[in-house]
C-alpha cells in the first residue's frame, strides 16, 4: 500500500468561528479515523494549512472532497510525496490556531506572519510538525 503526505493551503470565505473549527474537527476526525488518515490543521490569518497522511487512493478522494467545501477557496498543493512513515499518527486530526508558540515557530522558519503563499514545503512542514506539539484543545 502506498503511503502519501499531502499538504495544500486554503482561503476561508467568510468568517470562521470556533464554532465552525469545531465542526470541520469533528467531521474530520470521524472520517479520517475510517478512512486510516491522520493529519494536522492549522488555522489563522484567514489561511488554512493542513497536512494529511495516508493511504495514496484515500488521501486523493479525501483532498477533492476538502476542495469542494464552500468554507474556503484557492485550494494551492504545496506537496503530495510518498512517504516511508507518519508524522503525524497519533492525530486522527490535530489542531492549532493562533498563540506566541506560532509566532514563535514562524519566525524560526523566517515567516513574518501566518502566510502558506510565503512558505515552501519543507517550512510548511517544519510549522505543522512543530505545531502538532502545540495544539489547541478543540
Ligand atoms: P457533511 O459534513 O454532512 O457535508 C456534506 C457537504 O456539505 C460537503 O460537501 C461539505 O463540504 C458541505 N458542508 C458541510 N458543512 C458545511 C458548512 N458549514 N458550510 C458549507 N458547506 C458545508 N473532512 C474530513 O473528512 N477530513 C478532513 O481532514 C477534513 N479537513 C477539512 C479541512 C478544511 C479546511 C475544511 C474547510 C474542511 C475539511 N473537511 C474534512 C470537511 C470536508 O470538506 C467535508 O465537509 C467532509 O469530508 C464531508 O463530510 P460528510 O460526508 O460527513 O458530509
Amino acid at each position: 500500500m502506498n503511503t502519501v503526505r499531502l499538504i495544500y493551503y486554503s482561503v476561508a470565505t467568510r468568517d470562521i468561528a470556533m464554532s465552525d473549527l469545531k465542526q470541520i474537527l469533528e467531521t474530520a476526525r470521524k472520517n479520517n479515523s475510517d478512512l486510516g488518515i491522520c493529519g494536522m490543521l492549522c488555522f489563522e490569518n484567514r489561511y488554512f494549512l493542513q497536512v494529511l497522511e495516508g493511504p495514496r487512493d484515500a488521501v486523493s478522494e479525501l483532498y477533492l472532497d476538502i476542495a469542494d467545501d464552500a468554507r474556503h477557496d484557492e485550494l494551492t498543493l504545496i506537496c503530495c510525496e510518498e512517504i516511508t512513515e507518519t508524522s503525524f499518527s497519533e492525530w486522527r486530526m490535530g489542531y492549532a490556531g493562533s498563540s506566541d508558540k506560532l509566532q514563535a515557530i514562524l519566525n524560526k522558519e523566517d515567516q513574518l506572519s501566518f502566510d502558506p503563499k510565503q512558505m515552501n514545503k519543507t517550512q510548511a512542514y517544519a510549522v505543522l510538525t512543530a505545531m502538532a506539539a502545540h495544539q489547541d484543545n478543540i
